[in-house]
């Protein structure tokens, strides 16, 4: 990682090496990766990006890990045109970043991938995390791809399909009796006990974080190197919103974007938006809730980057909305009916909320707006098995058939 300067706090820039660290001691603000971008703007051109890796390792010049760490293939997905979704919403320049197609089915494979290489570099053999689901699921298909051990926390209450996700690669999944702000709070207090443990979202948070910039990146490059207008981004901690403006900036900084103004825009469940909350009612800080959603992937009650995410919207001229359960699945239903992607819960959120976010105007009909869909529907059945199923159970005979189905096609 040439490029790499060292790390830096975030609220009282004191500098700190490239170590596992993550909070600031004598502030307690978290720690941020410093780079070199003049020296990154002299290296990096659309043309190197272009002949790199089909994976998030094409922008290694802009991540603090080097390339042959780790690599499962995370990113690089597909940015589609949604024309269908767009005509209902009244949205002229749609398009749905499907972050649906990582290997283990989430973006979390981005963040993952980088917080893993840089543990390998930095020596550690061990892999954790505090999850809500999809992060174990690649901590865990990940640690085993590099042949670390690997214990990941999940709350106990989650999809079935989210625990035989991380089971599967055959290592220690543990449910904890408690939210994921329970879980959390025992991985802080593990990470201190095992040192030698790489929590990627604990002691290696400054790098795992690092990861979620490489939407912005693809996003743009995808687009004819052009930033969007405006862009939907799901909440849990806060971190990939806070990351995805990070990335939009230093495609600008570095020169491979012009100049532009992105509108961010971020979405919750209203059982548990505590950083829309803070939005709607003009405040800094984050007051924390307890959860009760089925969008489990986004149920963080306690979000480490709130403030940040709530700031970056800010600034950019964006909102943050709320949807219900209802919404979520309906939005779920919308986005596979209109364009074949099958979402998560959390997909579900993106997308209710960009539609209310359409309907009243925030997000405006002209605007060339990206939503990214970050979760794939195969991991939480459970919310759409009650509101899908066959249209009809049918005898293997034409007269069955015809007798339940009446089509005019
Ligand atoms: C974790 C997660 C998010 C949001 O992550 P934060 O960076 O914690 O805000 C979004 N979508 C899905 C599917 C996730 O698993
Ligand atoms: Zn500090």
């Amino acid at each position: 990682m040439p490029f790499v300067e060292g790390l830096r706090c975030r609220e009282c820039a004191r500098p700190y090496p490239a170590e596992a660290l993550h909070v600031c001691e004598f502030c307690f603000g978290p720690l941020e990766v410093a780079y070199d971008y003049d020296a990154i703007k002299a290296s990096i051109t659309r043309k190197k990006v272009a002949a790199g890796p089909l994976s998030i390792w094409r922008y290694a010049d802009l991540l603090p890990a080097s390339p042959d760490g780790l690599d499962l293939g995370a990113g690089f997905t597909p940015l589609v045109r949604a024309e269908r979704l767009g005509a209902e919403l009244g949205l002229r320049d749609l398009w749905i970043k499907n972050d649906t197609l990582n290997p283990t089915g989430s973006f979390k494979d981005r963040v993952v991938t980088v917080a893993l290489a840089r543990a390998r570099e930095l020596g550690f053999k061990v892999a954790a995390c505090a999850s809500t689901g999809n992060l174990a699921n690649s901590v865990a298909a990940h640690a085993a791809r590099a042949g670390m051990r690997h214990v990941v926390f999940i709350p106990s209450d989650l999809e079935s399909g989210k625990v035989a996700a991380s089971a599967i690669y055959g290592e220690h999944l543990v449910s904890v009796r408690g939210s994921y702000d329970d879980v959390n709070r025992l991985c802080a207090e593990l990470a201190s006990d095992h040192p030698t443990w790489a929590f990627v979202n604990v002691n290696l948070r400054t790098y795992y974080a690092e990861g979620s910039k490489t939407l912005a990146y693809e996003t743009a490059e995808q687009l004819g190197w052009e930033a969007p207008d405006h862009v939907v981004v799901p909440i849990a901690s806060g971190s990939q919103l806070t990351k995805v403006a990070k990335g939009f900036a230093e495609l600008v900084q570095v020169g491979l974007v012009e100049p532009s103004e992105v509108r961010i825009s971020g979405a919750q469940a209203t059982g548990c938006s505590p950083v829309e909350t803070a939005f709607r009612e003009g405040h800094d800080f984050v007051r924390p809730v307890r959860p009760s959603t089925i969008a489990k992937s986004l149920a963080i009650g306690n979000p480490a980057d709130g403030p940040y995410a709530l700031d970056a919207v800010r600034q950019s001229g964006g909102s943050i909305g709320a949807v219900t359960d209802d919404e979520i699945v309906e939005g779920i239903k919308l986005l596979a009916r209109t364009e074949g992607i099958f979402a998560e819960t959390a997909g579900g959120v993106t997308i209710a909320t960009l539609a209310k976010l359409a309907s009243g105007g925030v997000v405006r009909p002209h605007e060339r707006v990206v939503a990214f869909v970050t979760g794939t529907g195969l991991k939480t059945i459970e919310a759409v098995t009650p509101v899908v199923g066959p249209t009809a159970e049918i005898d293997p005979t034409l007269e069955s058939f015809a007798a339940a189905i009446d089509v005019d096609y």
